[in-house]
């Protein structure tokens, strides 16, 4: 059996180290914003390069209060990707605002600068680029958008933990904040929901400090309506013993990502993932496209090997928002959705579990 990550291998790999984090953690009694989440904030903001992070209950609500520190609010548009996780665009809808989708890049499946640069309008406050699968987006091109605009960039970098853009600028450091998730199968992932904010400006921080605890910045002082979205200190515990290895965690998936791409070239029918020259890209999925990934999935499922597809419908076209999106067509989003299959990547897969990956998927299609 192959799945699509390992998490069982990677706890007993780390078994010891996380065990006597919680311990300390019981032994000192501080459950809620204790020492561990302070200093995991600490230790992203520097590793990102920015001045702050802010620990925050899921990657969901790390949109969510981005964009309400951020100012958007209701009547205000939202540019973004429909080839992602339904959070980016719910978050968008939290607060009031409209998420304006155009299409993607059909080499990276990231958003497409050029469309972004069309779609901006008098009501536009907002970009929101999705790192998708770990490679990072054009934001030396949405930096000239949103400066001449003068709009907010916030990232979606729930995927691209560790990613470098081409200027080689770590993710999340570039837009006005950067929103990680830590649900557990992200390449930095704790055991349940955790997320994070980082962040160069210091009012945006303490704006979401605020935000993320009941609106108070003094206990039992409530400036404004707040929410109940804090980082748990047990998962802070583990995702520090985590951070640690993150390097090395990415290292293993783009050595997997190699192998894949070494034994799957110059298939029929088979577009492997286009990696940008410059950056780092840190593979959160290995996705190809093909016409036969149906065939594919199932020949890969009847040797117990796991695939998954990401994304099969694209966000203007699932229910929640199909009827006010009829007349959005974004043709690169809707073929990428029906031909793309994600392979099982982690960091403790071996050289012989992508073999046997590979092998199954060269057969079914060598014998179309
Ligand atoms: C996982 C994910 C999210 C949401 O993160 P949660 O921690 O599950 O709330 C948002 N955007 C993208 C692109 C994701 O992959």
């Amino acid at each position: 059996m192959i799945p699509m990550v390992d998490l069982k291998t990677q706890y007993q790999n780390l078994r010891e180290e996380i065990e006597a984090g919680l311990e300390q953690a019981f032994i000192g009694g501080r459950f809620i914003l204790g020492p561990n989440v302070k200093a995991f904030e600490e230790e992203v903001a520097a590793y990102v390069g920015v001045a702050h992070g802010v620990g925050v209950a899921s990657g969901t609500d790390a949109l969510h209060l981005a964009l309400l520190a951020a100012g958007v609010s209701a009547g205000d548009e939202v540019i973004t990707t429909p080839f992602t996780f339904i959070a980016t665009a719910e978050a968008i809808c939290y607060v009031g605002a409209r998420p304006v989708f155009v299409d993607i890049d059909e080499k990276t499946f990231n958003i497409d600068t050029e469309q972004v640069a069309a779609a901006v309008t008098p009501a536009t406050r907002a970009i929101l680029p999705v790192h998708l699968f770990g490679q990072a987006a054009d934001m030396a091109a949405l930096e000239v958008i949103a400066a001449r605009h003068n709009l907010s960039i916030i990232e979606d970098c729930a995927q691209s933990f560790g990613a470098d853009t081409a200027d080689n600028r770590k993710t999340g450091s570039l837009g006005l904040a950067g929103c990680f998730s830590f649900f557990p199968s992200k390449n930095l992932g704790c055991y349940g929901d955790g997320g994070l904010i980082t962040t160069s400006s210091e009012r945006v921080a303490e704006h979401l400090r605020v935000l993320r605890d009941h609106g108070s910045w003094q206990r039992y002082h409530h400036s404004e309506l707040g929410f109940n979205s804090r980082l748990d200190e047990l998962q802070a515990v583990i995702l520090r013993v985590k951070l640690k290895y993150i390097d090395q965690y990415n290292a293993e998936r783009r050595r997997v990502a190699q192998r894949y791409g070494e034994a799957l070239a110059e298939l029929p029918d088979c577009i492997l993932p286009y990696q940008e020259p410059h950056g780092t890209h840190v593979y959160h999925q290995y996705t190809l496209l093909s016409p036969h990934r149906d065939e594919i999935r199932a020949a890969l499922a009847a040797q117990e090997i796991a695939s998954a597809i990401y994304y099969p419908i694209p966000l203007h076209r699932q229910a929640v928002f199909e009827r006010a999106y009829q007349e959005t067509h974004l043709p690169i989003s809707e073929r990428v959705a029906s031909q793309c299959l994600s392979l099982p990547i982690f960091p403790e897969m071996s050289d012989l579990q992508v073999d046997r990956v590979a092998a199954i998927i060269r057969s079914t299609l060598l014998g179309k």
